[in-house]
């Protein structure tokens, strides 16, 4: 896929991946995305292990060093606290890392812990404190791996609908319908995803309760992205990739 000049993100509890580094070469195209959903104390609570965290950190200095893309993927969930949340952040910069992922917790049905998954105007609420010292300017070394009306979205400037199939997810059961966080069933190939789903029956709009509260990256950022590309967006959009480069 590098090869082919395609830009892969592969997602990683990077419980395993210092000892793999060797089967990989460093390339723009490549990123490692390493789930780590806070601190020590959150990120251990959150996969249920102790000292993954310290595991995924020692992996991402070690790709770092070997001049590998790293990103971080984190999840936030109910009952987050803000000013931890920012520690983590600043904690992430040290790093020197390549960029930030985030994404709200998804109410899911088939979630075991429901108590802490996060409703539509909570997630707002959330994410506007965690994000005020940053948007005040105060936190410029932060350096998020989304397009900034994703996070107006979080924060309750923007309003989107989903778009269930910008994000398609490919495993070895095949291509899950239609998003990664509903279990319905898989397709074999691609095309029949894209041609048998109905995508109507997704998203807010559609009314289906299990998109209901729904503001997780995998259906949002595909639609922040799009809305980027008019003309009114352009700018700020290009604002921020030359702000990184
Ligand atoms: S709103 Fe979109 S991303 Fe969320 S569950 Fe529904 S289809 Fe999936």
């Amino acid at each position: 896929m590098v090869a082919r000049k395609k830009f892969v993100y592969l997602c990683t509890n990077a419980i395993r991946l210092e000892a793999s580094l060797d089967k990989f070469k460093p390339s723009s195209y490549l990123t490692f995305s390493v789930h780590l959903d806070g601190l020590e104390a959150e990120h251990d609570h959150a996969v249920d292990r102790k000292g993954i965290f310290d595991v995924a950190v020692r992996a991402i200095k070690a790709a770092k060093a070997r001049g590998f893309r790293v990103t971080t993927n984190t999840t936030i969930f109910d009952g987050a606290e803000p000013a931890r949340v920012q520690e983590f952040f600043d904690f992430v910069t040290t790093l020197g890392t390549d960029g930030m992922m985030i994404s709200p917790g998804y109410r899911y049905e088939k979630a075991p812990d429901q108590d802490h998954f996060l409703a539509r105007e909570q997630t707002k609420a959330l994410f506007r404190e965690i994000f005020a010292p940053w948007r005040a300017g105060n936190k410029k070394a932060w350096n998020f791996n989304h397009n900034p009306l994703f996070i107006d979205f979080l924060v309750g400037e923007k309003d989107y609908e989903c778009t269930p199939w910008g994000m398609p997810s490919y495993s070895l059961f095949g291509w899950q319908k239609p998003c990664y966080l509903l279990g319905e069933g898989y397709y074999d190939t691609y095309a029949e995803l894209i041609e048998k789903t109905d995508w109507s029956q997704y998203g807010r709009k559609s009314g289906n309760p299990k998109c209901t509260d729904c503001m997780v990256h995998c259906g949002y950022e595909p639609t922040a992205a799009e809305d980027s590309m008019r003309p009114q967006n352009m700018l700020r959009s290009l604002a921020t990739v030359f702000s990184k480069s």
